[in-house]
């Protein structure tokens, strides 16, 4: 189970307060889209879930045990950033093998994860090239391998594709919601794209000055805005 709760998340930068009291249950398995305009605080709250941030206050609880002071890698959590820097001199199975060398597994163990991250990002055919030779599409789809292959209960996307051309874009989304099915995690996908939130989300989350706006299915927010910012950016004007 890996339920992720926000528990009255606040963040200050010296006197700038940019989150204000965040709670949120997101359920397993669900894929929940942070959507909001630029500087309005979501990097900075799934930085804070991610552990790499220290919220000012608040906790956060996954899968019913608070995690607020765990390090990042005892959080089960992995992270597939807007910039993905592969290692341009490496395979892909060397790129995505990557951050399990760190935790000293045996090769039949690594071998059969990272066949199995290729295999569900369509990837096995390219597991001997190097970066250079992929696609922007499939070059992604490795960022993301690194993260399959660590088996976290949650996944956290910043703005994954706003590096990649509209067609392209159009694609991936398709693709994260099939992953999203085959991997059965729990997924929290931050964009300032309202059609990537409309499509993508089971919930989502409109944030707006570090604060939630609405949270609600894309059907609810659509048709049945709660605020004015919400008719505006996602719903019916009402
Ligand atoms: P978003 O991802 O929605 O564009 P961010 O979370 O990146 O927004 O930023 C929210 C606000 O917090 C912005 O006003 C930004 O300038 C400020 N901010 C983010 N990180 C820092 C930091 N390390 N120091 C000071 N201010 C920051
Ligand atoms: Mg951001």
């Amino acid at each position: 189970m890996a339920t992720l709760d926000l528990n009255s998340i606040s963040k200050s930068f010296g006197t700038a307060k940019v989150l204000h009291d965040i709670s949120l249950a997101i359920n397993d398995k669900e894929f929940v889209v942070f959507v909001g305009p630029s500087g309005c605080g979501k990097s900075t709250l799934l930085r804070i879930i991610a552990g790499l941030e220290e919220a000012t206050s608040g906790q956060i609880i996954i899968g019913g045990e608070d995690v607020s002071a765990a390090h990042p890698v005892e959080r089960g959590i992995s992270m597939v950033f807007q910039s993905y820097a592969l290692y341009p001199h490496l395979s892909v199975y060397e790129n995505i093998a990557f951050p399990l060398r760190v935790q000293k597994l045996e090769k039949a163990d690594m071998d059969a994860r990272v066949h199995r991250a290729a295999e569900v990002l369509q990837l096995t055919d390219k597991l001997q090239l190097k970066p250079g030779q992929l696609s922007g599409g499939q070059r992604q789809r490795v960022a993301i391998g690194r993260s399959i292959v660590r088996n976290p209960k949650v996944f956290l996307f910043d703005e994954p594709l706003s590096n990649l051309d509209a067609a392209l874009r159009g694609d991936m989304r398709v693709e994260l919601s099939q992953l999203h099915k085959s991997l059965d995690a729990t997924m929290v996908y931050v964009t300032h794209d309202q059609i990537e939130a409309m499509t993508m989300a089971d919930r989502i989350v409109v944030l707006n000055g570090g604060r939630v706006e609405q949270f609600g299915t894309p059907m609810e927010l659509y048709h049945h805005p709660k605020t004015k910012f919400v008719a505006s950016f996602i719903g019916q004007p009402n």
